[in-house]
């Protein structure tokens, strides 16, 4: 890639808020908050310029459903990493997108009962069967309705025992006393003799992914900075990409899955998300051959932003040891 930039220009994207089903997350919550049931909580995030709401882990379907349908009345979207609602029942809501892949779905938890989020739900998702009707009538659901889903492989791969978690720049990355705990926890995990988190598990995560792919689904790509701490924004995304291949996707796929169909969900791709003539040029410039070796998605050279060009070493090294600051 040698074009500097494909077009001049400035694109702020205003933030998804957060909400669960009586109260917002964020700092920038009206001082009474009015719960999501109201919908004036999602007017008013609308009036904030908010093009996203995405819904947590003990909403209600009925909190659901008001939520969805005033998002949508106003141009809105929502998305929802759920417990207390299943993917199946977010879909016949109305729902635009899930989060975080199979291990949030508790349509395969035995012990579900309606708008309630059961403890320790996860431990027994991961264990579910991809071959039971649950898993196909999951994915044919999602893909009749267009719902996307965010992989976040990398967000859960710290949970599990003897995996490549402690990735030095990522290390160097945060502040002393988050890489204290973070490493910590990992020591924990690593010399458990009966670790909760099982290798199967995993595996099983990036197989639904891959079924959901197989079967027309729309899968992207994404970090946040929960779970352990160890997907940090950026160093995470390069690992996603590593373990979508794991999970058995082709180069092609995976870079499309963390680029082009992220922007598809969000409704950017006219502008973003590829490489063409009038696009954005928001691209990473890599040192070798990504199809032959999957690690070369960490050797960036350069970041291009709104077609301005970065030196990604100058960037990294200004956020060494930030992490948990900052
Ligand atoms: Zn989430």
């Amino acid at each position: 890639m040698t074009a500097r930039f494909i077009r001049e220009s400035h694109n702020p994207r205003a933030a998804v808020q957060y909400f669960n089903q009586c109260e917002s997350f964020s700092s920038r919550s009206p001082s009474h908050s009015p719960g999501v049931s109201n919908p004036s909580f999602v007017a008013y995030w609308a009036q904030e310029g908010v093009e996203w709401i995405k819904a947590y882990t003990d909403i209600r379907s009925a909190e659901l459903k008001a939520a969805i349908d005033e998002a949508h009345k106003r141009g809105l979207k929502v998305t929802g990493h759920l417990c207390s609602v299943s993917f199946r029942e977010a879909v016949d809501l109305g729902i635009d997108n899930l989060e975080h892949g199979m291990l949030t779905d508790t349509d395969f938890d035995p012990q579900k009962k309606p708008d309630v989020c059961p403890p320790n739900s996860l431990m027994r998702v991961a264990v579910a069967s991809l071959t039971s009707d649950t898993a196909k009538s999951v994915i044919q659901k999602m893909v009749a309705k267009g719902v996307g889903m965010t992989s976040t492989l990398a967000v859960f791969e710290p949970f599990f025992a003897n995996r490549p978690t402690k990735d030095e720049r990522t290390l160097e990355a945060m502040s002393p006393e988050v890489r204290t705990a973070y490493l910590n926890v990992r020591t924990n995990i690593d010399t458990a003799s009966s670790p909760m988190f099982t290798a199967p598990m995993l595996k099983n995560a990036m197989a639904f992914e891959k079924a959901f792919v197989d079967a027309g689904g729309r899968l992207a790509a994404g970090v946040d900075p929960t779970g352990f701490g160890g997907a940090l924004a950026g160093f995470g995304d390069q690992r996603n990409y590593e373990l979508l291949i794991e999970a058995g996707f082709t180069p092609a796929q995976t870079i499309q899955i963390m680029s082009a169909n992220g922007a598809k969900i969000l409704g950017v791709y006219d502008e973003l998300g590829s490489i063409e003539r009038g696009k954005l040029a928001d691209l990473v410039v890599l040192d070798g051959n990504l199809v032959s070796d999957p690690s070369v998605i960490r050797k960036v050279t350069t970041v291009f932003k709104d077609g301005v060009g970065y030196d990604s070493a100058k960037l990294i090294a200004a956020v060494k040891g930030r992490v948990g600051i900052d």
